[in-house]
């Protein structure tokens, strides 16, 4: 299929991509899969090599946002049958969530992190009792002093066993109010 969507930059980044996922990531894969979780490294390489963030303004340590770059990642990746790989769950559904929700202070601590690789992101929204219908979450977070406590049960979660950060639930039960709560991994 003929597409004209992308243009000589984003040809030269699916290189990169395929170039990074051939040398990079295919030859530990199985090893992985076996594991049941990619290596943390990889992660910190795929930030050194600009694959992630990609739809993240510059001064949060990202580049010029297109979302086209995460097409082509996500595009590579899938070609490659390296599925292990959350990079696609990072830039597409969990970067919008910060760069939307998240305060300036929050973002300023997270997200030039998020495009390093130092900080793996994950969506925690499936619930024991909750799947397409995001309405009927039921965790929740409660201000506690200076702390947040955060109750609640989630399933499914791609990335989770690694992540550092990830939208959990909304607070003071209002979409409306919705900021962005968001548990951290200790
Ligand atoms: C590999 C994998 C990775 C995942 N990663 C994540 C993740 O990172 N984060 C996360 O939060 N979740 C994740 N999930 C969970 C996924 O988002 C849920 O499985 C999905 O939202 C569906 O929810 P459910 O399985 O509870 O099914 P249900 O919501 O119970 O739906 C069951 C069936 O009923 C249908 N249905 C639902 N509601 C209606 C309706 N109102 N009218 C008509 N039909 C309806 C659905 O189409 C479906 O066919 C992952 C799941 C998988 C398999």
């Amino acid at each position: 299929m003929q597409r004209d969507i992308f243009d000589a930059e984003h040809d030269a980044f699916r290189d990169l991509v395929r170039t990074f996922l051939e040398k990079e990531v295919v030859p530990h894969h199985a090893q992985w899969e076996k594991a049941g979780q990619v290596d943390r490294d990889i992660w910190l390489s795929a930030g050194r090599a600009g694959l992630l963030g990609t739809d993240v303004p510059e001064e949060f340590g990202g580049d010029t946002p297109d979302f086209r770059y995460n097409a082509v990642a996500l595009e590579e990746i899938t070609a490659a049958g390296t599925s292990g790989l959350g990079f696609p769950l990072h830039n597409d559904v969990v970067a919008p969530y910060l760069l939307r929700l998240a305060n300036d202070e929050q973002k300023q601590r997270w997200l030039p992190g998020f495009c390093s690789g130092e900080i793996i992101t994950a969506i925690g929204m499936t619930e024991p009792g909750t799947g397409s219908d995001l309405q009927g979450i039921a965790t929740h977070a409660e201000k506690d002093g200076d702390d947040w406590i955060l109750n609640g049960a989630k399933t499914f979660i791609t990335n989770g066993i690694l992540a550092d950060l990830a939208p959990t639930c909304r607070s003071g039960w209002s979409t409306a109010a919705c900021s962005c709560t968001a548990a951290t991994a200790t």
